[in-house]
């Protein structure tokens, strides 16, 4: 299935059916609660006239305000921002963060413009966003933004209001008002998880780990295993995959990333396709890359004991059955990533209270919000015997009917 949002509605509809949800509800959910469609006219530097298509989603709003990412990639369409404010909808819910679910973006490369352009561009869409602020729907980063994006969207948000509002964008430096810990919060989240699946697995420290994925979360949740005194054997990038098999020193592997660009050609290791790397004998692995990548074709020959999905949906729905029947463990998505979206609910929390936290306050507020949803999901699942990934979407649609019942609104 390859629309987005036909997969968050199949997973809707298969969650639903556990958690027994009333039909109205069902109904209300399939549907984004407000679509914002724009065109954004910009003068290029050279003179030339582009129209660029934008789009903000608010997809459930019933915990509060709407809030999360703003890509910038030229493929952007509104299913798959749909899809994207659900999948921030129910991450919300699950991590019980008082917020709903928003995504957006502008359809363009952003690697094509200047920096000028790229900074009219994202002054307009913030201009043109119809609906936007600390209380009703707050944009931060994804794929093509940044921190930098971030700090021009509060600046034009504060020219047009005429006052101050730090709570009102997300993901911008801590210099104008951003929270310390934003950038390693999913990573760190991940680490947080590990340490718990781990536990209950009875997967001591020294086992084996493999990463598909060393960018910023993959490569902090590597750091922070690594401490621990786990053992990473794998890690890969875009360009292919490396492997040692008496593990990596990591802080030197990172130092190599910082000058090299790459984790291929690091001294002592031996070279491995993305696919072999998949399938190492290891005791966990960290997807931390892309969509789709362990499907039925490649499930059969994981030997991991336990996989912690970094990336969103590395696992596809027939790959999962695989694994289940397998007894390989999955925590899915919505909770092992769920760090990011639980540090911005803190970055809007600092804004809107004028009180900037310390590094040790953020980590351990976020270990015990997401350490929470972790349980939470691990006692459904016992509960309901059902897979984490039903078990997270259960508890998280369970706490947004309750709270569309009680507004009214089925
Ligand atoms: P990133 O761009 O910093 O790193 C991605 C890594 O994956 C890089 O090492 C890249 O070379 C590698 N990669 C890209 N395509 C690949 C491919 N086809 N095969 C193998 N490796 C490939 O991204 P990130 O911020 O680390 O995010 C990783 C994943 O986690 C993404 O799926 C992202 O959507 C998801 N995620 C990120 C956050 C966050 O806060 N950064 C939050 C939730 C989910």
């Amino acid at each position: 299935m390859s629309n987005p949002f036909d997969t968050a509605l199949s997973t809707l509809r298969a969650a639903s059916e556990v958690a027994g949800l009333e039909p109205n509800v069902v109904k209300f959910l399939s549907q984004p609660k407000r679509i914002f469609q724009f065109s954004i006219p910009l003068k290029l530097d050279n003179g030339d006239l582009e129209i660029f298509t934008a789009y903000r989603v608010h997809y459930n709003d019933a915990l509060g305000q709407t809030k999360n990412g703003t890509r910038f990639v030229p493929d952007l369409d509104l299913d798959t921002v749909k899809a994207l404010g659900f999948w921030m909808t129910i991450k919300h819910a699950v991590a019980g963060i008082p917020a709903g679910g928003g995504k957006g973006g502008i359809k363009v490369d952003p690697k094509k413009l200047s920096e000028g352009e790229l900074e009219r561009l994202t002054r307009a869409y913030i201009r043109k966003l119809p609906m936007k602020g600390a209380w009703v729907d707050i944009p931060g980063a994804d794929i093509g933004t940044s921190a930098k994006t971030q700090a021009w969207m509060l600046d034009e948000y504060e020219e047009i209001m005429g006052f101050h509002s730090p709570a009102a964008i997300n993901d911008k430096p801590a210099e104008v008002n951003g929270t310390v810990g934003s950038m390693e919060a999913t990573g760190t989240g991940a680490f947080f998880v590990t340490m718990e699946a781990v536990k209950d697995l009875s997967i001591p420290k020294g086992s084996t780990v493999v990463f598909q994925g060393f960018g910023n979360v993959g490569r902090i949740a590597a750091r922070l295993l690594y401490k621990e005194g786990y053992k990473v054997i794998a890690v890969s990038d875009i360009n292919g995959g490396i492997v040692k098999l008496d593990g990596f020193n990591v802080n030197e592997l990172e130092s190599y990333v910082d000058k090299e660009g790459t984790v291929a050609g690091f001294p002592g290791s031996r070279p491995i396709s993305n696919q072999e790397l998949l399938e190492l004998n290891c005791d966990i692995l960290m997807p931390a890359a892309v969509q789709s990548v362990i499907t039925e074709e490649n499930a059969n020959n994981i030997k991991a004991k336990l996989i912690l999905e970094c990336a969103n949906g590395p696992i596809t729905p027939n790959g999962e059955k695989i694994l289940e029947d397998r007894g390989i463990k999955v925590v899915p998505d919505v909770v092992t990533n769920c760090g990011s979206a639980i540090v911005c609910s803190f970055e809007r929390t600092q804004g809107l209270t004028d009180t900037y936290w310390d590094i040790e306050t953020v980590n351990s507020k976020l270990k015990e919000r997401i350490v929470k949803a972790y349980r939470e999901t691990v006692e459904t699942a016992d509960l309901k015997k059902t897979s984490m990934r039903n078990a997270a979407w259960v508890n998280a649609l369970t706490k947004l009917s309750n709270s569309m019942k009680a507004r009214g609104w089925v």
